[in-house]
């Protein structure tokens, strides 16, 4: 199979071949078409499975379709559990938007909170963020807000679902429109991620690879 076969759009399959992808992979075999068609996803994958551009290429088409009538800020968010995924979540994000004029923004802890704020008055269409700086940057930075989101993406859910982060992903999901698209992305199916799937996740399509 192509990607164009899974229903993405000439401009993205041009940037997947920028980027020297021939053929999708199968998680995105599998994810893609299913987020075309406005589903929820569930997905058990693993690092290099291709899983970061089965949630980006959907989200990206839809930016793109909305982008015809209105400039989208702050679209989709994407939830990681480390630094330097978030920082390689976002990355992938450049590289399949660099040629539509993508703006990202990354948000985690352990850099100055004034550079990311910075960022975020540029209006991003993407925010990559771990759940702490997020918060951080809800309470804190005037203009910020996710009200406007229609993509929420969960990624490594598994790792988000510590102690450490528990309590800020419940305070996160009450900032977030509840009329939105959510992917969530897993290495394993624990207990927790089952919760955090009944009450994120509508009617979700499940594929694991
Ligand atoms: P991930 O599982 O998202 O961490 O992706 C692992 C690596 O696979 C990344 O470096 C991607 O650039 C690359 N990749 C993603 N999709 C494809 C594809 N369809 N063909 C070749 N490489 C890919």
């Amino acid at each position: 199979k192509t990607f164009a076969d899974l229903g993405i759009c000439e401009q993205l399959v041009e940037a997947c071949e920028r980027l020297g992808w021939k053929n999708p992979t199968k998680i995105q075999v599998e994810a893609i078409p299913h987020a075309l068609q406005g589903k929820d996803l569930i997905a058990l994958a693993q690092t290099g499975s291709g899983k970061t551009a089965a949630f980006a290429l959907p989200t990206l088409q839809a930016l793109l379709q909305a982008s015809v009538t209105s400039v989208p800020a702050f679209y989709a968010c994407i939830l990681s559990p480390t630094r330097e995924l978030a920082i390689q979540i976002a990355e992938q994000f450049e590289a399949l938007g660099s040629d539509i004029g993508l703006r990202c923004a990354v948000l985690v802890g352990g850099v100055d909170m004034g550079l990311q704020t910075i960022a975020l008055a540029k209006r991003p269409h993407i925010v990559v963020a771990t759940p702490g700086r997020l918060l951080d940057h809800l309470s804190n930075t005037k203009g910020f807000s996710l009200r406007t989101l229609k993509y929420l993406i969960l990624d490594e859910a598994d790792r988000l679902l510590n102690e450490e982060f528990e309590k800020s992903l419940d305070e996160i999901l009450t900032a977030i429109p509840q009329d939105r698209k959510t992917y969530l992305f897993s290495a394993t199916m624990t207990m927790k991620v089952r919760k955090l799937q009944r009450a994120c996740l509508r009617n979700p399509v499940k594929i694991e690879v």
